[in-house]
C-alpha cells in the first residue's frame, strides 16, 4: 500500500473518480449525492438546480462572505468525463488505482474531477485553519454536459434568474496540465463556427461533362478554405511564440452526397469545424466564405450549425482586480505562469460572453497533458500541492 492511500483528501478524490459519470445518458445523481455528502461535512449550504432538464443537475455550494452584497467568486467544475476504453488503459479507468509513484489513474483525474474536489478541499483547509468567512461570497459549482458543449449545463444556467442572483464577479474554471514547471492559465478562447455548405449543381449521367457540377464547386471551395488553412499552418511554423489558440483553424469534418457511382450528384454537403481567434475580423471571414460560394458557380447554401460571436478575452491588467489578486497569489507562492489562449472550448466562454472575467486554471505542473487520453493520471503529490495553491488563491480572490 502506498503512503498516499491513508490521506483523507486522496480518499475523497479517488471516491469521486470511481463514479463513472460518462456518456451516453450520464446518470449524475451519484456525483450529486457524493458532492452533497462532502458539502454537508463542511457545513455549507447548497442548492441543486436543473435548468437543462431533470437529468442535468447543477450543484451550487455557497460559502457566504462577510460582504455578501459584493460580486461573488465562482469556482466551477464539470462532473462529466469523456469516454475511456479499458482495453487501451493499463489500469481500469474508473478504479482510481494508485501506483508506487503515487500516480492516480482514472478518467477525470485531470479533466476535471481533481479541480472540483480541490476547491472543496481548500475550503476545508481554510475552515480548519480558523477562517470563518472571506469578504466575498464563494460559489462552488458542479455542472453537467461540458464535454458535449455545455448546451444543457452552463449555457442554460447563465440564462436563469438563479444564476443572476449569484451576482458573479469572477470565475475560475478548468485549465490543462503543463509538462514543464510553469502553470498554464487560459484567459481567452476562440469562437466556434460549425459551417455546412450545401453545394448544388446539375445532375446527369456520370459519363458526360456537365458544367457547373457540385463536384467542381466543392473543389473550388475546398481549395480556397484549405489555402486559408495552410496560411495558418505556415504562421505557426514560422513563429515559435504563436500557439494554436491564437490562429484560425479550419478542418473539413464531414462530406455527404451522391447516390450512385455513375450519377453526377445534385448536391454535396461539406461540413467544416472552424475556430476563430478573438483578434480576427469575424464579419470579414463570413463575407469571404460567401464570396467564394458565388465564385464557385453559385447554388451553394451557407448554413451555420453554430456561429459563436466574438468573445472578449479576460483582461489581464489593473482594471481587473481579480486578475491582480490571482497574480499576487502566484507571486506569493513563487509559481511560474504561462498565459495561453485555450485551443479548445470550455464553459468559460458562456461567462466571458456575459462580460464576466474568467480564468482557466488547473494546478498541474510537471505533469503530462492527458486530458481525453488513455491512462489519464494525476500524481497524489501534485493533487495535494494543488489544494495548497487554491488555499492561497481563493482568499486573494474573495478578499479583492
Ligand atoms: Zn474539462
Amino acid at each position: 500500500m502506498s503512503a498516499w492511500e491513508e490521506n483523507d483528501e486522496i480518499k475523497f478524490f479517488r471516491e469521486y473518480l470511481r463514479i463513472p459519470s460518462v456518456g451516453p445518458n450520464i446518470d449524475y445523481e451519484p456525483c450529486v449525492a457524493f458532492i452533497i455528502k462532502q458539502v454537508e461535512s463542511l457545513g455549507l449550504p447548497y442548492q441543486i438546480l436543473r435548468p437543462g432538464g431533470v437529468d442535468q443537475p447543477i450543484v451550487v455550494v455557497t460559502w457566504l462572505g462577510t460582504n455578501p452584497e459584493l460580486p461573488s467568486i465562482m469556482l466551477n467544475s464539470h462532473m462529466d468525463v469523456v469516454a475511456a476504453f479499458p482495453e487501451n488503459w493499463s489500469h481500469p479507468p474508473f478504479a482510481a488505482d494508485i501506483d508506487s509513484e503515487g500516480r492516480i489513474f482514472a478518467r477525470g483525474a485531470q479533466d476535471m474531477k481533481s479541480i472540483g474536489m480541490q476547491y472543496l478541499a481548500a475550503i476545508r483547509a481554510l475552515k480548519n485553519a480558523g477562517v470563518a468567512a472571506l469578504k466575498r461570497t464563494i460559489h462552488v459549482t458542479f455542472v453537467p454536459d461540458e464535454e458535449s458543449g455545455g448546451k444543457l449545463g452552463m449555457d442554460k444556467f447563465v440564462q436563469t434568474n438563479d444564476f443572476k442572483k449569484l451576482n458573479i464577479g469572477f470565475t475560475l474554471d478548468e485549465g490543462r496540465a503543463s509538462p514543464d514547471e510553469a502553470f498554464i492559465v487560459n484567459y481567452s478562447e476562440r469562437s466556434m463556427w460549425r459551417l455546412h455548405l450545401k453545394i448544388s449543381g446539375p445532375t446527369g449521367h456520370g459519363s458526360l461533362l456537365h458544367s457547373n457540377t457540385a463536384g467542381e464547386k466543392l473543389n473550388y471551395l475546398l481549395e480556397k478554405l484549405m489555402n486559408l488553412r495552410q496560411q495558418q499552418v505556415d504562421r505557426l511554423k514560422n513563429d515559435k511564440n504563436l500557439t494554436t489558440g491564437e490562429v484560425l483553424t479550419i478542418n473539413l469534418t464531414k462530406v455527404n452526397g451522391g447516390v450512385q457511382t455513375n450519377i453526377v450528384p445534385a448536391s454535396i454537403v461539406a461540413v467544416f469545424d472552424i475556430r476563430i481567434p478573438h483578434d480576427m475580423d469575424h464579419e470579414e471571414l463570413d463575407k469571404k466564405i460567401k464570396t467564394w460560394c458565388t465564385e464557385a458557380g453559385g447554388d451553394v447554401e451557407v448554413f451555420y450549425e453554430l456561429k459563436e460571436p466574438r468573445i472578449e478575452p479576460t483582461k489581464l491588467d489593473e482594471s481587473n482586480i481579480f486578475w491582480t489578486a490571482f497574480k499576487s497569489a502566484f507571486d506569493e507562492l513563487g509559481l511560474k505562469m504561462k498565459l495561453l489562449i485555450t485551443p479548445g472550448g470550455t464553459d468559460s466562454r458562456y461567462l466571458r460572453q456575459l462580460g464576466i472575467p474568467a480564468l482557466g486554471f488547473g494546478p498541474m505542473n510537471l505533469t503530462p497533458t492527458l486530458l481525453h487520453a488513455n491512462d489519464e493520471f494525476l500524481k497524489a503529490e501534485t493533487y495535494l500541492k494543488g489544494i495548497d495553491i487554491y488555499k492561497t488563491i481563493i482568499p486573494k480572490l474573495a478578499n479583492a
